[in-house]
C-alpha cells in the first residue's frame, strides 16, 4: 500500500464509509472555505447525520479503518477484488482525527468501520482500541459507534460495547441464499450468533444498572444492522419478514436499509442496475408501521403484490387500508388508539392530538383536517361527527382518489 498522507487517507476511507446505511447518515451541508481547505472547511471529510437516542441530530465523523478487506463480498466496493485505491489509517490516527475534528466542533462523535485486515480479531481489537483510546486516555465523552466484525472474538466485541454508544453488526442480505450467493465468506449463524450475544450483554448490563449505580454502561444506544436492497433476489415480503425477525429476536433498535447501487467494476453476478430509491423509502415505512404503529409483520406483508413487493405509488399503510376496507371507515371519536393508528394520512402525532381532545368534545372533520397532510387521504377512512364517507370507502376508483398525483419533473426550471 502506497504511503498517504492522512489528508488523502481521509478523502478514501471517509468516501469508501458512504456506502455504510448503519449510522443514519446524510452528507453535511459543505462548510467550504477557501476552495475546501482552510479554517472550518468540512469539504471532503465523511461528516455524516446521525440520531442520538435522546432523538437530536448529531454530526458524526464516518470513516473506515481501512478499506483493504480479505473478504470478497460481491456487492462491497471494498472487497478484495475490486479495483479502488487502498488505504489504511493506525488506530492513533482515527483518534487524532476524531479528537480534532471534535476540538473544531465539527462532529460530535465517531462512527468506525472496517474492511478486514489479516483476520476478524486483529481488525476487531485496531477498532476497540481506538474506542479505547478515546474514551481511557482522552476521556472523549461524544457518541461513538462501532461496526463489530461478526466472527470476531466475544471478548472483543463485548469491550466494544463496553466504550460505544451504539454497536452494528450488518446481516447485509435479507436471505440465507443471497448472503451464500453474494458473500460466500460470511456465516448468517456467525452473524446472529454476534447479535445474540450483543443483546445478552446489553441485558445484563442493564440488570446490573438497575442494582448499582456504578455499573459500566454496555452500548447503551443498543445494535442496529443494515440490509442491502435490490442487490439479490428478496422481495420486499422477505425483507419485512427477516427484519421482523431481527427485532423481535435480538432486540434491535434499528434495522437500516440500503438500495443497492451498481459499483465501479462490479462482480458480474449482481444486477445493473440499481433498485427505485422509492424501495427503500417505502421499507422504512413499513418498517415504521411495525417499530410505532402496531402493525405485524404478516399485516404488513399483506401489502405486497403477488410478487411479494409494496407498491412505489401509494404508501405501505395506504396499500393495506385499500385491500381491507371492511376495517373501515373509522369513527375517530370512538375508535380505540390501535385502529386510529391504521388510518392512512394519520401520524403518531395526529392520533395522540385526537385522543387527547376527544375527552373534551367530539371532533368533526375540520379538526382532524388541521391535524393532518391531506385530508383527502384521510376522508374515505373516517367518520365524524359531521362526516361520513357514504360510499366512498367502497369505490373501485378509491385508490386513484387518494394516491399522491404523479408530478411532471420540469426540464428546465427557473
Ligand atoms: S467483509 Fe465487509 S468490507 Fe469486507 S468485502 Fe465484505 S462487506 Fe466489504
Amino acid at each position: 500500500m502506497a504511503q498517504l498522507d492522512v489528508q488523502a487517507k481521509l478523502a478514501i476511507l471517509a468516501d469508501a464509509a458512504k456506502y455504510d446505511a448503519s449510522c443514519a447518515s446524510s452528507g453535511t451541508a459543505k462548510r467550504n472555505s477557501r476552495g475546501g481547505k482552510g479554517v472550518g472547511s468540512s469539504e471532503g471529510m465523511g461528516i455524516c447525520h446521525a440520531y442520538a437516542p435522546d432523538g437530536r441530530c448529531i454530526s458524526l465523523l464516518k470513516i473506515l479503518l481501512t478499506n483493504s478487506c480479505i473478504f470478497d463480498c460481491a456487492y462491497c466496493i471494498n472487497r478484495k477484488s475490486s479495483n479502488v485505491r487502498r488505504a489504511r489509517f493506525t488506530a492513533q490516527e482515527v483518534v487524532r482525527l476524531t479528537l480534532e475534528f471534535y476540538k473544531r466542533n465539527y462532529i460530535e462523535g465517531l462512527f468506525l468501520s472496517s474492511g478486514i485486515i489479516r483476520s476478524s480479531n486483529y481488525t476487531m481489537e485496531q477498532i476497540v482500541e481506538v474506542a479505547r483510546s478515546l474514551r481511557e486516555d482522552h476521556d472523549f465523552r461524544g457518541y461513538i459507534h462501532l461496526k463489530t466484525i461478526p466472527d470476531a472474538d466475544p471478548e472483543l466485541v463485548r469491550q466494544a460495547g463496553l466504550h460505544a454508544n451504539r454497536v452494528s453488526i450488518n446481516v447485509e442480505l435479507p436471505t440465507t441464499s443471497g448472503l451464500t450467493r453474494l458473500a460466500p465468506e460470511k456465516d448468517v449463524r456467525q452473524i446472529e450468533g454476534a447479535m445474540r450475544e450483543m443483546k445478552a450483554s446489553i441485558a445484563d448490563a442493564d440488570d446490573a444498572a438497575k442494582r448499582f449505580k456504578s455499573a459500566p454502561k454496555f452500548a447503551p444506544a443498543g445494535q442496529s444492522t443494515q440490509m442491502i436492497v435490490g442487490a439479490d433476489a428478496a422481495s420486499d415480503a422477505d425483507i419485512v419478514r427477516r427484519s421482523s425477525s431481527l427485532y423481535d429476536r435480538f432486540g434491535l433498535r434499528r434495522v437500516y436499509y440500503s438500495a443497492f447501487s451498481p459499483i465501479p467494476d462490479a462482480s458480474a453476478v449482481l444486477p445493473l442496475k440499481r433498485p427505485p430509491l422509492m424501495r427503500e423509502h417505502r421499507l422504512y415505512q413499513s418498517d415504521w408501521l411495525m417499530r410505532f404503529y402496531g402493525f405485524t409483520s404478516a399485516e404488513v406483508r399483506s401489502a405486497t403484490d403477488a410478487q411479494g413487493m409494496l407498491p412505489l405509488d401509494i404508501d405501505p399503510k395506504l396499500a393495506w387500508a385499500l385491500k381491507f376496507r371492511d376495517g373501515f371507515p373509522v369513527d375517530v371519536n370512538r375508535a380505540p388508539k390501535e385502529m386510529l393508528l391504521r388510518i392512512p394520512g394519520l401520524g403518531t402525532k395526529a392520533v395522540d392530538r385526537i385522543m387527547s381532545s376527544r375527552r373534551w368534545r367530539k371532533l368533526r372533520l375540520d379538526d382532524v383536517a388541521r391535524l393532518t397532510l391531506s385530508i383527502a387521504k384521510v376522508r374515505p377512512f373516517i367518520t365524524t361527527l359531521d362526516w361520513r364517507p357514504t360510499f366512498l370507502t367502497d369505490r373501485t376508483d378509491l385508490r386513484m382518489l387518494v394516491a399522491p398525483r404523479q408530478q411532471q419533473l420540469e426540464l428546465f426550471t427557473a
